[in-house]
């Protein structure tokens, strides 16, 4: 999950490609934008659709694709519990109404022009909505718990972590406030550590001491530290202290992932934080696939993959909003040529800077991949990490993708670009070892040893037999006694005590 933007102007020289994929990444214009689609609920045990609550939960998410599909999902988890969903949305990125039938929508006025919006960088997009909205929420928020005196009551507001500004809100009408947080629990913990690691040099360290570890935050390096490559390291740091101080105000933690995965860093959350943790996740497992957009999801790719191997194909996307230049490009393309092994990958109009529309392939390129590789604009990720024949996916570890890795078993290739990426990717490697990691500049010699090493040599296969243990427990923990059903028990009797 994309978390914050903007790296380091002096970024050490391996991360050259960080820099440039991260000023792609800054301009809106260049994100893809969605509308979460309608789903079809597939319930496991204990998401039943149960009679209505006659208790009304709030939720008000941030107006990004990657923000708004879990707040969705979210939303359709507790309406499925009994509970009934309003949602405050802001007239930028508005949701279609006609996509989750039952809710209510309430619009309020953001103030920003779609033009202004998609120029902005995130933080400054983040900071922006945290003083807008201020009074056109409040003054929503407020109607509507007037409204609910003769109708429904309101038990709660669920928000975005990064609106801290809600907290204040619902502090001022008494009403509690939970926050969701899109990303992992461990880079929560980075995040969170930040003032201690500022205090103690840290944020401002050389780059040639990028690769020294972090004793305070283990496994993480300091090239992983989130404000680290950041030019606007300053703003990124106030964000997060705000979005931690409103975490720590709220009555309680949502988070997607599962015990089994972060158990460490939630304990430590809980301690440190002092509300109460609900890990209820892997959401795409329990509310199917949500996302589409501008782009169409290319569902040849699965008829590409029935011809293909078991295990053998490797499926590369960097996500929606990572960007790679021409070099890199050509040196990604001739990497995964000659690797000899099949691939799947997911160039989207404009991943290459500069082009607008789909990218060619280097010359020469086209005949020496025939037969083993398929190229796709956008691909149904979550179909295709679940076909037998997909056997490691090279990914940038946005956070969703790397669930989504983990929750079918794939072992990965991680090339983080920015922001919590970078510790997905440490966790990937270091903590669950079900990863290899690409360092410093994409250079394809290096690329191909990678691939051959992840699809055919003794430490892919293990990597792919840890993969296969994680897969395993994401599965149980959403069956009946599992730890995420229990979290989400706790979670609704939580909400049902306000
Ligand atoms: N995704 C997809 N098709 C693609 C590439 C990505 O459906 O071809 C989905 C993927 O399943 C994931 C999301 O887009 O749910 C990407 O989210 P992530 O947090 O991994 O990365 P971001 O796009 O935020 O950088």
């Amino acid at each position: 999950m994309l978390f914050w933007s903007k790296i380091n102007k002096g970024a050490t020289e391996g991360d050259e490609k960080l820099t440039a994929a991260n000023k792609r990444l800054l301009t809106g214009i260049h994100r893809l934008q969605f509308e979460p689609l309608p789903r079809t609920k597939v319930h496991s045990s204990g998401m039943e659709k149960l009679p209505m609550m006659g208790r009304r939960i709030v939720l008000f998410p941030l107006p990004l694709l990657d923000y708004m599909n879990p707040m969705f999902q979210l939303a359709e988890i507790l309406h499925a519990k009994g509970f009934s969903i309003s949602i405050i949305h802001t007239n930028f990125n508005a949701p279609n109404p006609k996509n989750h039938i039952g809710f209510t929508f309430h619009p309020i006025s953001d103030g920003l022009l779609a033009s202004e919006a998609s120029s902005l960088d995130l933080i400054t997009l983040f900071d922006i909505l945290n003083v807008k909205c201020v009074a056109p929420f409040r003054d929503r928020l407020s109607q509507m718990l007037s409204d609910a005196l003769e109708e429904e009551p309101i038990a709660c507001l669920i928000t975005d972590g990064m609106l801290h500004f809600t907290q204040t809100v619902a502090d001022s009408l008494k009403l509690p406030r939970l926050v969701l947080r899109t990303s992992n629990v461990s880079s929560l913990l980075a995040i969170a550590a930040l003032p201690l690691l500022r205090q103690k040099g840290y944020l401002t360290v050389q780059d040639s001491q990028s690769e020294l570890p972090v004793p305070e935050l283990p496994p993480l390096k300091v090239k992983d530290i989130p404000s680290v490559r950041s030019s606007n390291s300053e703003a990124f740091f106030q964000l997060t202290t705000r979005v931690c101080k409103g975490i720590k105000a709220s009555h309680g933690l949502i988070v997607n992932t599962f015990e089994e995965l972060e158990d460490p860093a939630i304990a430590i959350v809980r301690q440190d934080f002092q509300i109460p943790v609900f890990a209820i996740g892997p959401f795409h497992k329990i509310i199917p696939a949500s996302s589409s957009g501008l782009l169409t999801l290319d569902k040849s790719c699965i008829e590409w993959l029935n011809t293909q191997a078991p295990k053998s194909v490797l499926y590369v996307s960097f996500g929606s909003a990572a960007a790679i230049d021409e070099i890199e490009f050509g040196e990604i393309a001739w990497g995964l040529a000659n690797s000899e092994r099949p691939f799947l990958w997911v160039v989207w109009p404009g991943m290459v800077r500069g082009s607008k529309g789909s990218h060619p392939l280097p010359d020469g390129l086209t005949q020496m991949i025939s037969g083993r590789a398929h190229i796709v604009k956008w691909a149904p990720q979550e179909d295709v990490l679940a076909h037998p024949a997909t056997g490691g996916f090279w990914t940038h570890n946005g956070w969703n993708s790397t669930l989504e890795s983990i929750c079918e078993g794939v072992p990965m290739i991680c090339l983080p670009f920015i922001a919590d990426q970078m510790s997905n990717a440490r966790y990937v490697t270091d903590v669950w070892n079900v990863g290899l990691r690409l360092e410093g500049k994409l250079e394809r010699g290096e690329i191909a040893m990678t691939i051959r090493g992840l699809m055919s040599e003794k430490e892919g296969k293990e990597m792919r037999e840890r993969a296969a243990f994680f897969k395993e427990k994401a599965n149980l923990c959403l069956e009946e006694g599992g730890s995420s059903y229990k979290s989400l028990e706790s979670l609704a009797s939580h909400i049902s005590s306000f």
